[in-house]
């Protein structure tokens, strides 16, 4: 069996090869802009409700890998759930990823999310991994607000 910071770096690197769902939606119901100037990365994030209900998430932009991957990965995770669900998803991302490194807590509840919890040892990468979800809550609290991640 592989070790797991490998497993993780493989679904990080697959990701930021290969983003899911990268291309704009014509007709979102929500979009909105994110900004890290730590590192320089940039991404817009396209959201399609259906009522209550994320039908579609994606992204486009320019970035990091670990940013790139961890909004990849956001828009798999976040389709298909309720508004309800996608905040509590939100928040358990930023808890994951700001936990202290001296910490450990069973983050597979997230699924493929949990990939990105080696950032947190890295305190400029928690970033680079939040913004995609800093950006989701922004579409969704307040559809077309530009945010930066300071
Ligand atoms: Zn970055």
């Amino acid at each position: 069996m592989p070790d797991l910071r490998e497993l993780y770096q493989e679904v990080i690197l697959d990701h930021n090869r290969r983003p899911r769902n990268y291309h704009e939606i014509a007709g979102a119901t929500r979009k909105s802009e994110g900004f890290n100037p730590l590192c320089g990365d940039r991404l817009t994030l396209y959201v399609a409700l259906d009522g209550e209900v994320i039908r579609e998430a994606s992204f486009v932009g320019s970035g990091c890998a670990i940013s790139k991957a961890s909004a990849s990965l956001l828009t798999e995770a976040v389709k298909g759930k309720t508004l309800a669900q996608a905040h509590e998803m939100l928040e358990r991302f930023h808890h994951m990823v700001t936990l202290a490194p001296d910490k450990t807590e069973d983050f597979s509840d997230l699924g493929k999310l949990a990939v990105l919890a080696g950032v947190r040892e890295f305190p400029v990468r928690v970033k680079c991994a939040s913004l995609a979800w800093h950006t989701l809550k922004a579409a969704l609290d307040v559809p077309g607000e530009a945010v930066t991640t300071e």
